[in-house]
């Protein structure tokens, strides 16, 4: 089992971690700026949040409202992979939809877009045009991964929910089962020995994952898990 620090972002894993334990995530409350590092108040942001701040303090927070949207004020870094001819980190403004984002990043063949990694939403091509990437819209760590027609999403979430399974922590048994049975489920239905009405089943798992997970990694399984199964069930079924 990994540690879910890596995808959740989970910072008192981190903290566990650093103080010589195994980094498993803390109960919350008390959340790091009261109990953090030993115990300290401790405050942790990501060198993206740093840069960001220098920014606004430097070039004023008007400047900076002048990119994105009301609710997604400013720009972001992504970082761009799978079927594109152009991968790799970009800064965009935030509040484009998906489909702009498409017309750039990319194949002429995309029929999917993993918006925030593992743990973020699946956009499939009907929804493109009124799907805007911020606040309002599909939030992003900064993760775009692009499908072409050729991939099979069933493959695509087989492979998140391994990844999920790998990085279970396994303290708490929504998460360490749920993500194990999540996986075991849809191989059943693929295979032919469940029919296909256990697909809502598996939602339901998914959703009591997202309550009762005790970190972010558990918690977000279902975001991916049901944006893929609604929009591709299709290619879920035997
Ligand atoms: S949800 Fe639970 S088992 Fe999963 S990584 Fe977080 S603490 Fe560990």
């Amino acid at each position: 089992m990994g540690s879910g620090a890596y995808i959740c972002g989970e910072e008192s894993a981190l903290f566990e971690s650093m103080e010589g334990d195994r980094g498993e995530p803390r109960n919350k409350p008390p959340y790091p700026t009261v109990s953090g590092f030993r115990k300290k108040p401790t405050v942790i942001n990501n060198v993206e949040t740093l840069v960001y701040s220098f920014m606004i303090f430097r070039y004023g927070a008007r400047k900076f409202k002048e990119l994105g949207t009301a609710d997604s004020r400013g720009s972001k870094v992504f970082s761009i992979s799978g079927d594109t001819p152009k991968p790799g980190i970009y800064e965009l403004e935030l509040g484009m939809t998906v489909d702009q984002f498409v017309q750039e990043f990319g194949d002429g063949d995309t029929k999917a877009v993993q918006v925030g990694g593992a743990s973020g939403f699946c956009v499939p091509r009907k929804k493109f045009k009124d799907t805007i990437i911020g606040f309002e819209g599909v939030p992003t760590g900064g993760s775009m991964m692009l499908f072409n027609s050729s991939r099979s999403m069933y493959n695509v979430l087989h492979n998140y929910l391994e990844f999920f399974e790998e990085e279970s922590c396994g303290q708490c048994t929504p998460c360490r089962v749920g993500c194990q049975q999540l996986k075991l489920g849809i191989e059943a239905v693929k295979r032919g020995e469940k029919h296909a009405n256990y697909l809502d089943q598996l939602q339901k798992l998914a959703q009591t994952m997202k309550i009762t997970a005790k970190c972010g990694l558990g918690q977000s399984v279902a975001n991916s898990f049901f944006s893929i199964v609604e929009n591709f069930r299709e290619e879920m079924i035997y």
